[in-house]
Formats: structure tokens, C-alpha cells, sequence
């Protein structure tokens, strides 16, 4: 359950049709109201997408004729939204209403945003041709070879034990740095893409490199998709396991000076995932120079980080498993550390 910030939130959760599907990483899909309106056939599949976040926003996609709106507080209502709003059944004074509403927060947003330190990054383009997966999934007269690397794309997200709407996944048929043959992962901040992650899709193959990156320094993976219910924050190394358990990856081992301050800027219990390696390790050191916390699960011999763990356990279970073994004190954090490396 999502924790509603204002009224405006409150008040679309109401316009939404009883017959809807929420996904781990917050969206509600339900059937979209657009597409009529423009010419295309009605939704009947469930391919409208909204998120209702804990920073005040509204965000919507439908992925049947590609119409999008949000709404951010802090600024008006703009015309998309409102189009949305009167799709989806509100009356010209029930969508005026909304607009002056919104109209209210835009100053006291102000005063709400200055308890946080501005981090900022610059938009950027993905690869070529990169597009949705949903995108190439309804997309008719694909060529073998593009099918192909799609089929293994959403193999590849379902083998963690994802679906393909937990996160919006891109694929592109470009074979720039084997593009065509890897998944997507683009970085978000700020509802902006800000860079993006390309995970090969192929056998192991030393002159490949598994990862493709391209990211801002300073930038914390997933920060965005924070909702406001959760008491504490999961932070892990890599993207993929951040998705599967809706946490934060600072996308390698050593946070850094900014990257604290953007994971300290949620405002909530910080807590470390490491893995059971000398990455893991270093990721501790970091954990006790910031004052968060380390969990140490238990798991069985043969699940050793968190991709294993959630295949295995699945997401609550796994999430269970990490918070039963929260340890918060530098002397605490060191005397575990101990326990859990000998036990490799
Ligand atoms: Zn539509």
C-alpha cells in the first residue's frame, strides 16, 4: 500500500476501476482510458500504467497508444493531466478543483523541499533504438533476430524472478557494445533518464563486459521508486536486486561522500545488503563510516546474494530474512562481519 501525500493523489486512487493489478515496484496497471480518444481501439489488457509516489507525484502510461501525464507537486496542473483526469471520468469541477489545489501546494512545497540538499543530474539519451520492452512486445512484424533478443531479454527478467512491468525495462535492436544483446536498465531521477545499465544476455565471454554502464557520479539507483510506507531503506550493489526487492544500488561497492548524502536524504533507516564477497566487505567498511546498519541473513549453503535468495525465497521471505538480522552498532557490525565471512 502506497501512503497518500495529498489530496490530489487521494482523490485520483478514487477515479481508478475496482479492476486493477499493482506490481511490486508500485504501479497499478489498469485498463487505460486514453486510447479511444485517439482513434485506437479500447484497452481491454491492462496496458494503462499510473504510480502514485511518495514524493507527492503522479505518473502515468498507458502502453497501448503511448499517451503519458504527471503530476509533480510544486507545480500546476497541466493540460495532459487534466486531459487524463476527464478520461478517466472526473467533471470539469471536480478537474478545476484539482487545478486549485494544486495551485495550494505550490508554495508550500517550496518550504517542504528546503529540508533537503538539491542533488542534481543532467538527462541523457539511452543507446540507439532503444525502446520499452512492453514497446517491442505489442510491436508487429518483428524480425527474427529482434524477437530473438527480446525473448531472451524478458528470459533473462524472468529467470530473477521479475516480471517485465516490475521496472521499465528497455531493449534496442543496436549492436553498438553488443547492445542488441543485452537488457536495458535505464537510471531514473527525477522521473528523467539520467543514464542507464546494459546487462549482457549471452554466455559468459571474457572479452565482454557483463556490465555496460553509463551513470552519473554521485547517482543512487532506484531512489525514485521509494515509497514513503517503508520505515527503512535496502541498499545493495547491483541494480537487479535493488528492482527485486524495491531498495537502492549504489552500482558497485564504495558509496561515496554524494551518494551518502542522496540515501541520507530519504530520511529513514539506512540499512546494507552486502554481498558475501570482498566487495561485500568494503561495502561494510563504508556502512560503519556512515553510521548505517548491516544485515547479515542467514540463508542456506548454496544462496549466496540476493538474486539467489529471492528466486529461492521469494521477495517477502527474503526481505523477512534481511530485517530479522539488522545489527546497527559499529562493535555489532564488526563482531558479525566476522561470523559471516568464516562461515564462506
Ligand atoms: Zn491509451
Amino acid at each position: 500500500m502506497t501512503v497518500m501525500h495529498n489530496l490530489i493523489q487521494q482523490t485520483f486512487v478514487t477515479y481508478l476501476p475496482p479492476k486493477k493489478k499493482v506490481t511490486p515496484s508500485g504501479w497499478t496497471s489498469f485498463n487505460a482510458p486514453c486510447c479511444h480518444n485517439f482513434g485506437e481501439s479500447q484497452d481491454t489488457r491492462g496496458r494503462g500504467g499510473v504510480r502514485i509516489q511518495g514524493d507527492g507525484s503522479i505518473q502515468f502510461h498507458c502502453f497501448n497508444c503511448g499517451y503519458k501525464a504527471n503530476w509533480i507537486p510544486g507545480r500546476n496542473l497541466n493540460y495532459k493531466m487534466k486531459k487524463l483526469m476527464s478520461f478517466m471520468g472526473f467533471s470539469t469541477e471536480a478537474i478545476r478543483k484539482m487545478g486549485l489545489e494544486a495551485l495550494r501546494y505550490m508554495d508550500q512545497t517550496i518550504e517542504y523541499k528546503r529540508e533537503y540538499k538539491p542533488i542534481h543530474f543532467t538527462e541523457k539519451p539511452l543507446p540507439k533504438a532503444a525502446k520499452p520492452i512492453m514497446h517491442w512486445v505489442n510491436e508487429k512484424n518483428l524480425e527474427t533476430p529482434v524477437i530473438n533478443g527480446l525473448a531472451k531479454a524478458i528470459e533473462f527478467i524472468n529467470m530473477r524472478s521479475l516480471e517485465i512491468d516490475d521496472y521499465p525495462f528497455y531493449y534496442s535492436t543496436n549492436n553498438e557494445n553488443q547492445m542488441n544483446d543485452r537488457l536495458l536498465i535505464p537510471f531514473y531521477h527525477k522521473h528523467k533518464i539520467v543514464g542507464y545499465t546494459a546487462r549482457w544476455l549471452g554466455e559468459k565471454n571474457y572479452k565482454i563486459a557483463k556490465y555496460f554502464t553509463d551513470v552519473p557520479p554521485g547517482y543512487v539507483f532506484n531512489c525514485d521508486q521509494q515509497n514513503y510506507n517503508r520505515q527503512f531503506v535496502l541498499v545493495m550493489e547491483g541494480p537487479l536486486d535493488a528492482i527485486a526487492l524495491d531498495g537502492v544500488a549504489i552500482l558497485g561497492s564504495e558509496p561515496n561522500k554524494r551518494q551518502q548524502e542522496m540515501v541520507n536524504n530519504l530520511q529513514r533507516k539506512v540499512i546494507v545488503v552486502p554481498d558475501k564477497d570482498e566487495a561485500g566487505n568494503k561495502m561494510i567498511d563504508r556502512a560503519i563510516d556512515y553510521g548505517w546498519s548491516v544485515a547479515y541473513p542467514q540463508w542456506e549453503s548454496g544462496i549466496e546474494d540476493v538474486g539467489d535468495a529471492v528466486i529461492k525465497y521469494g521477495k517477502l521471505l527474503t526481505i523477512k530474512s534481511i530485517i530479522h538480522t539488522v545489527v546497527d552498532t559499529k562493535i555489532k557490525i564488526e563482531l558479525q562481519r566476522k561470523r559471516w565471512y568464516n562461515k564462506i
